[in-house]
């Protein structure tokens, strides 16, 4: 696997962790956010259903009332009592398992046989306990069905607190009973009332452990007041039986007991009303919580997000400029070229090491060519380099017709020179002639050790009779110079110029040549041009 694969299977793997790990997160916050919002929504339901537990407990009062003594104007209460449950059922928002309609059915069948007339006593007050229960279980299992996050033991008080409010509304309807029925067997209904009694003192029990000190002293301010404790003396007094002392009609008794019970309602809504709010409050922290995670999980994720693709982007693309520049600089060789430098980064000091690498690479490679077109004992241009340097003047010559001229010289018995003083001195000889014909000849000219004690100079831009010219002075140069150990010397100079239509070297360095044998033949010492001859 190469590296850029490698890099690119980490940078998609470093992406979708970090991805994955965030929305996992995110989730989380989102489904506690979701499920607190659930919480507020089912406390929004148990206070619809409680206010229906409360208008269903008046209205079984007054039809037990109605059952005892089915008069005309006390019909006429209970027909608005029923409107008032009625529009309370209607603005239950979600049918709990068909709740809302059973409830709706069988109350309809219930009241069709109390105002018919047909009513009995106490099964039909039953029958309302029934309904009222399976309203209060309802609100049970819905406190418990939800994770309330905090609120529970104070969802639970609040239970106890609407149970301790049915036993009281069923000890209303059973005493209304009884006041209605003056004369009639009543041991049933006081056993009744005394059972009743005792769970509604229990369950207020139960709300002042669970509530706290604070709610458990609202309640008695409630069940403190003279109205309340009338309304328990009458309860009392039906559970042990003693009617004789109670000076109170039925009316009298339903609408104290109603107003205990309606204080005990409000106590209920505030309660509740104290669940919602805190409720809310806590949807709002987790509101803002999720705001604040989801606003960061961006920031955070999207800026670690951001320096991982840009940075293995960065990485991906130094590599490929650089293994294409490398692959040129390799297939092409030409050591030249340079890696593009970005960054002062890792990537930034390989490329230049490798360009410093390259420097050395073509200065060797310069030296090495110079040397391969170097005479090694003049310091002039050998005979290879030489003929490039007349390749490239043809060249040019080809599509700039100048004048090309060409000097070549010998140094007249030189046999003699070794002979007479050593081969060393022979070398120093050439090496003094190389210095005298670089001083005498113009830059533009290039000067070439032809081979032994034979020398070249191509001349550009020059004509034969120019050529000539700088013939004769270095001829006299020479013949004028001291040779250390030798003493003075002479050379033969042959000169020749490009012709018109002469394209070949060979042609131009064979005619040269002639001019020069023409000289030692005329006697040495002595420059002669080509002529045609
Ligand atoms: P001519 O006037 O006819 O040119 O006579 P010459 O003696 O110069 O001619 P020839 O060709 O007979 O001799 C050239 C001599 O140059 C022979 C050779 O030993 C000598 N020579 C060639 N290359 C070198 C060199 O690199 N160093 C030295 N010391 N001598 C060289
Ligand atoms: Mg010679
Ligand atoms: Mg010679």
């Amino acid at each position: 696997m190469t590296i850029k694969t490698r890099i690119t299977l980490i940078g998609i793997m470093a992406v979708g962790g970090l991805v994955f790990l965030l929305l996992g997160m995110m989730t989380t916050e989102f489904s506690r956010y979701r499920q607190q919002h659930l919480v507020v929504e089912e406390l929004a339901l148990i206070s619809e259903l409680s206010a229906l537990v409360h208008e269903l407990q008046k209205e079984r009062g007054l039809s037990t009332g109605f059952l005892a003594a089915p008069e005309a104007g006390y019909r006429d209460s209970l027909l608005l009592q029923q409107a008032a449950t009625d529009r309370k059922l209607n603005a239950l928002r979600r049918a709990e398992g068909g709740l809302e309609a059973r409830l709706q059915q069988e109350l309809t069948t219930l009241r069709q046989r109390i105002m018919a007339g047909n009513g009995v006593y106490p099964e039909d007050y039953r029958q309302y306990s029934l309904l009222i229960q399976s309203l209060l279980d309802q609100v049970w299992s819905q406190i418990r069905q939800v994770d309330f996050a905090g609120l529970k033991d104070d969802l639970g008080a609040h239970s106890h607190l609407m149970f301790a409010k049915e036993y009281l509304g069923r000890v209303r309807a059973t005493v209304n009973h009884c006041l209605r029925t003056a004369g009639v067997s009543r041991e049933e209904k006081v056993a009744e009332a005394a059972r009743l009694h005792g769970l509604f003192a229990e369950y207020r029990r139960l709300f002042q452990l669970d509530a706290g000190a604070d709610w458990a002293e609202r309640l008695d301010q409630v069940l403190g007041t003279p109205a309340a404790e009338e309304v328990f003396a009458v309860m009392q007094a039906t559970a042990a039986g003693e009617f004789a002392p109670l000076q109170i009609s039925s009316e009298q008794w339903f609408n104290q007991a109603t107003r205990v019970i309606n204080d005990l309602k409000k106590l209920e809504d505030r309660s509740l009303a104290r669940l919602v709010n805190e409720g809310e409050q806590l949807l709002d922290n987790l509101r803002r919580r999720l705001l604040f995670f989801t606003l960061g999980t961006l920031g955070v994720g999207g800026g670690i997000l951001l320096l991982v693709l840009y940075t293995l982007h960065g990485m991906i693309r130094s590599l490929d400029l650089l293994l294409a520049e490398i692959g040129q600089i390799g297939s092409q060789q030409d050591f030249g070229r340079r890696l593009p430098v970005r960054a002062r980064d890792e990537m930034g000091t390989i490329a230049s090491s490798f360009n410093r690498l390259l420097t050395i690479v073509e200065r060797l490679l310069q030296e090495k060519d110079h040397l391969a077109g170097t005479d090694q004992l003049t310091g002039l241009n050998n005979r290879r380099r030489f003929k490039e340097f007349l390749d490239q003047e043809l060249t040019r010559h080809r599509r700039v017709p100048e004048p090309l001229s060409l000097i070549i010289f010998d140094i007249d018995h030189f046999k003699l020179v070794n002979d007479t003083h050593g081969h060393e001195t022979g070398d120093l000889v050439l090496r003094e002639m190389a210095q005298l014909l670089r001083a005498t000849i113009r830059r533009t000219d290039t000067p070439a050790r032809w081979g032994g004690e034979e020398f070249l100079v191509l001349l550009p831009a020059t004509t034969v009779e120019a050529a000539a010219g700088l013939a004769e002075k270095l001829r006299q140069a020479i013949a004028g110079h001291d040779f250390p150990n030798v003493g003075r010397l002479t050379a033969s100079f042959g000169v020749a110029a490009l012709l018109d239509g002469e394209h070949e070297e060979s042609d131009l360095l064979r005619r040269v040549d002639q001019a020069l044998y023409q000289a030692k033949q005329q006697g040495r010492n002595r420059a002669v041009s080509w002529s045609g001859a």
